[in-house]
């Protein structure tokens, strides 16, 4: 295989990708719009590696790249004005999409296809910091998708275990990642999370990734991982404090240094480079902040997932810009050279957004 054009795929995770007409938006995986963590985007291939592009985002169709209708096998040639730039392809649906439960939920309610192979949920589409408008993260849409009929608010441990097992049947998908909404009460999510993995581990042999804001207590990670949680993504989203407060004023009242004494101990019991966390580059922390950060983290060693920030439509910062392709490669460039240095690698990661690697192209800068 080619090395892969890590440029191309930078700039296409920056500027997005226009699609040129209804077909070539219908081809492939459904594109994700709203929901937790990063949305408005659709699965492509880029020699070899599946990433997420956004597509629904207002960079997106002033994009100078434009995917053209694609042939019957979900190819199509990406084009920069006039002349064509790469060959990719749009993953095709997958199987389960078109299975519903007894009671008549679409399995693809219940859970979606991320990237290539991996199962993605969010157990609780409510969040006590959604509730408010004061409160909420300014860059979620965890409601938009629950509003739009396209979800269920609370995924049952049974749903998604017959969810998991058909999906690892059917469409071979290898690994899953569970997100939540965080819930009123102190374990933020983990115990939601253990109860579900407990269930999914019971139904199909799955690696499977948790999701969640730091419990307040560190003996939830012992439960979370007895439970079949594999590996653990606690994510600080933004990492200078009074960004922290701007963007995400009810999650930044876990201060960073929580994050911190958590991921210690989390490493502890899911061992080194199984401990994640997703950092959203472009929502004004400096790569000097964000690089530090990292160094620290990679030093306790959790894995720093840097992703580029999508502006979601419907949110506050559906208008802020997206960060520019050569913010993120002085980023990625640097920081995949200390990922390797650390020895923690994306390919060494059990389960979750770190080992899928779709919403951002840190693995191909990884030395
Ligand atoms: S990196 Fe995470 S959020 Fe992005 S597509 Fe993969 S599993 Fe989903």
């Amino acid at each position: 295989m080619p090395p892969p054009n890590r440029e191309l795929m930078t700039e296409l995770q920056s500027f997005g990708l226009r699609l040129a007409d209804a077909q070539t938006a219908a081809t492939g995986v459904a594109s994700r719009r709203g929901g937790a963590g990063p949305s408005d985007h659709k699965a492509v291939t880029v020699d070899g590696h599946v990433i997420m592009v956004p597509v629904h985002t207002g960079s997106a169709f002033a994009s100078p790249y434009v995917a053209q209708t694609p042939d019957a096998f979900g190819r199509s040639t990406v084009m920069k004005g006039s002349i064509p730039i790469a060959q990719i392809e749009f993953p095709r649906s997958p199987r389960f999409y078109k299975m519903q439960t007894l009671e008549g939920v679409p399995y693809s309610h219940i859970a979606t296809l991320h990237g290539a192979d991996v199962l993605a949920t969010t157990v609780l589409q409510t969040c006590i910091r959604y509730e408010s408008r004061r409160k909420a993260c300014k860059f979620c849409a965890i409601g938009q998708s629950l509003a739009a009929g396209r979800t269920i608010a609370h995924k049952t441990p049974e749903q998604l275990a017959e969810v998991a097992r058909a999906a690892v049947l059917l469409d071979g998908v290898k690994h899953m990642v569970m997100t939540t909404g965080t819930p009123p009460g102190s374990d933020r999510g983990a115990q939601v999370l253990a109860e579900s993995a407990f269930a999914i581990k019971a139904a199909v042999d799955i690696p499977i990734q948790g999701q969640c804001e730091p419990p307040d207590d560190d003996r939830w990670f012992e439960r979370m991982q007895a439970s079949g949680v594999d590996t653990l993504g606690m994510h600080l989203e933004v990492v200078t404090p009074e960004l922290r407060e701007q963007i995400m004023p009810g999650k930044a009242m876990v201060p960073v240094a929580r994050y911190l004494s958590a991921f210690e101990a989390a490493v502890k019991v899911f061992g080194r480079g199984q401990v994640s966390t997703y950092i959203l580059a472009g929502l004004g922390d400096t790569r000097e902040a964000i690089l530090s950060i990292c160094e620290s983290l990679l030093a306790i060693g959790v894995y720093p997932f840097v992703v580029p920030f999508v502006p979601i439509s419907g949110t506050p910062l559906e208008d802020h810009a997206a960060p520019s392709p050569e913010f993120m490669k002085a980023l990625l460039e640097p920081l995949g050279a200390m990922v390797g240095a650390a020895g923690l690698r994306s390919a060494d990661i059990k389960a979750g957004c770190g080992k899928c690697g779709a919403c951002s192209s840190l693995a191909v800068y990884e030395t």
